[in-house]
């Protein structure tokens, strides 16, 4: 059986956090059930496409998957289960804000197969937690976190944010310095981009957001590096760190360009060739739901072109990079005959390295990736 990964998406959020462009709401509770009755239906209309696959990874992302009830929850559950055929060595994630955690959800979390929980500190100082937006405090992060291991989670994410406005490179430091001592399994470490449409973009345009400089930026990017490879997590793609045998397999089935199944409010697929997305409006998704009508609000056709573009800058996303002989594997020539030029161009500006066996972004060429990632587009 073929091997895919599934997404499902909860847009609920208790509060808009002030940087968040994500597909989520605040004080719409209110469609909860109809919106997790729609998924369902958009889940069980799968059924068939997928009969020849296997799910390797789920992850209940958003928004808040937190927030649900635990029968909403359980509704969602229950029709992956019933629907699909599910991998034995399945990754089951689920996103959390520490702010939504208690004994009730993480039991029955853990009771049902979820084997990843991943949790949204960002910063460890109140202050910072504040000026974000977060509705929880490092304190119920720290509580619901000794509280998960309590009660038996092996495998933790902990999404950390950095060149937040009037951060220092010390607070920074302090963060990573607490979470280490908390050995989770795995640690995001994201930088701040200012989206539009956010509370921090009105206030970066009235000129009022003090945010570091680029140069410090890096600065706490190459720390984190350094410092959490010093505590053998794997630095093994630009945002992420894992301990041995804790990267995350579902990520890396985009990372490495495979075959995803996105359901649920704006939530992206690629199968088939094809990259296609559901409606952000929940009022329609749900309708067409109802009307048996498909929620996709764009479809894009992967030409072979787009593909190997595609695959080059997804996988040099990961810090193993392109390795030529998986290249071959797929595409049935060397990565050289498409991009030897580029590939000499980047290496000789310092931001690639390369062997016969893979090509990598360096050091700079992770502060420059936007850069790089556009040098592998084909016309
Ligand atoms: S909790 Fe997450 S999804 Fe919700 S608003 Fe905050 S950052 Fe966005």
């Amino acid at each position: 059986m073929k091997e895919i990964g599934i997404y499902i998406h909860i847009p609920f959020c208790k509060q808009k956090c002030f940087y968040c462009d994500f597909c989520s709401f605040s004080n719409m509770e209110k469609y909860i059930t109809k919106y997790i009755d729609a998924l369902r239906e958009e889940i069980r209309g799968w059924k068939e496409k997928l009969k020849a696959y296997e799910i390797k990874s789920i992850f209940i992302g958003g928004g808040t998957p937190s927030i649900l009830p635990i029968k909403e929850m359980d509704k969602i559950i229950d029709a992956i289960y019933s629907n699909f055929h599910i991998n034995k060595d399945l990754e089951f994630s689920i996103e959390s804000n520490p702010g939504t955690l208690n004994k009730e959800n993480l039991v029955y979390y853990l009771n049902n197969n979820v084997n990843r929980l991943s949790m949204g500190l960002q910063a460890w100082q109140d202050i910072h937690l504040k000026s974000l937006g977060r509705i929880h405090n490092k304190e119920e992060f720290l509580k619901n976190f000794l509280l998960a291991r309590e009660i038996g989670f092996e495998n933790i994410n902990i999404d950390l944010m950095f060149g937040l406005p009037d951060q220092s490179l010390k607070d920074w430091e302090e963060t990573l310095y607490h979470v280490v001592q908390l050995n989770p399994e795995h640690i995001s470490a994201y930088s701040l981009k200012i989206e539009e449409n956010t509370v921090f973009n009105e206030l970066y345009e009235k000129g009022s957001l003090n945010l570091p400089s680029e140069e410090l930026d890096r600065d706490m990017h190459h720390f984190a590096i350094d410092y959490l490879s010093a505590y053998d997590y794997k630095h093994y793609e630009i945002s992420n760190f894992a301990k041995k045998g804790k990267e995350c397999i579902h990520n890396q089935i985009y990372w490495k360009d495979k075959e995803y199944i996105g359901f649920g409010l704006g939530a992206h697929s690629y199968f088939n060739k094809k990259r296609f997305s559901n409606t952000k409006i929940m009022e329609e998704y749900i309708d067409n739901i109802h009307k048996n009508i498909s929620p996709c609000a764009f479809e894009e056709i992967i030409s072979k072109k787009d593909e190997i573009s595609e695959y080059m800058f997804l996988g040099l996303r990961m810090i193993r990079g392109i390795v030529i002989d998986e290249f071959k594997d797929r595409f049935g020539f060397n990565p050289y005959d498409v991009y030897g030029e580029e590939i000499m161009k980047l290496k000789k500006q310092g931001l690639l390295y390369t062997d016969e066996k893979s090509i990598r972004l360096t050091r700079k060429g992770i502060d420059l990736s936007n850069q790089v990632f556009v040098a592998f587009l084909l016309d």
